[in-house]
């Protein structure tokens, strides 16, 4: 089980260029999700003219079905800057994978609760640590595409853009610095603050029991 929830206004606004175009996943059941707020904000950015189309669908982390779905949106995609997505982790690195060469934003933070969490095999991982880190990875989630889940650029081991706890899997940290350099937003690195990980959004039944 897993609960998505709203990042604030305020930095959903500092990431959006001119024009964004909107995905929401409404996809697993068992997944919590903001709709209410979601729709909201949404309409907000619309009566500002900052959005050129929303595409709502299910399963955004099938691969087959986003590329399906989107090409009913390609005018209303190719004329935004960024793409802003509601749903889980999974989902956005999808969409990030999907438009490599545009910015893509997650609008939520992923949090884990307890219980099943499905069987289907995914290409894409979210550990649902609470605090969504893709914005400032070009939607690359370095909790799980970097073997110690760093969160403030690579630990220098790497050789030939192999990750030297795992000699069989790229780099996270490498490829986060090429998509990126690809993005032409290499400068989020250069310039990012000290990131500290706060791991207590690392289980929200902490949270539930501590509101009862
Ligand atoms: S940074 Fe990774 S683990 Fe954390 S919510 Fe985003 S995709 Fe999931
Ligand atoms: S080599 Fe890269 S992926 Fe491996 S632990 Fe270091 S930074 Fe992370």
């Amino acid at each position: 089980m897993l609960i998505t929830e709203l990042k604030s206004k305020e930095s959903i606004d500092a990431l959006l260029g001119a024009k964004a175009f909107i995905i929401n996943c409404f996809g697993c059941k068992e997944v919590s999700f903001p709709e209410e707020e979601a729709k909201a904000l949404q309409k907000e950015l619309c009566d500002a003219g900052k959005v050129t189309g929303i595409l709502t669908m299910d399963y955004i982390c099938n691969p087959d079905n986003l590329k399906l779905q989107l090409e009913n949106f390609k005018a209303e995609a190719d004329e935004a800057d960024t793409v802003l997505v509601f749903s889980c982790g999974v989902g956005v690195q999808t969409v990030a994978d999907f438009f490599s060469g545009k910015k893509v934003f997650a609008a939520c933070d992923t949090y884990r609760l307890p219980g099943f969490q499905g069987v289907t095999p995914q290409e894409f991982d979210c550990d649902q640590c609470g605090m969504c880190f893709l914005n400032g990875t070009g939607g690359i989630c370095p909790i799980t595409a970097c073997s110690k889940s760093l969160v403030n650029g690579q630990c220098g081991g790497a050789k030939n853009g192999k990750c030297e706890v795992d000699p069989e899997m790229d780099c996270g940290w490498e490829r986060i610095q090429k998509r990126l350099e690809k993005l032409g937003k290499i400068d989020i690195l250069k310039n990012a603050p000290v990131q500290i990980r706060d791991y207590s959004t690392d289980d929200a039944t902490k949270e539930c029991k501590e509101s009862e």
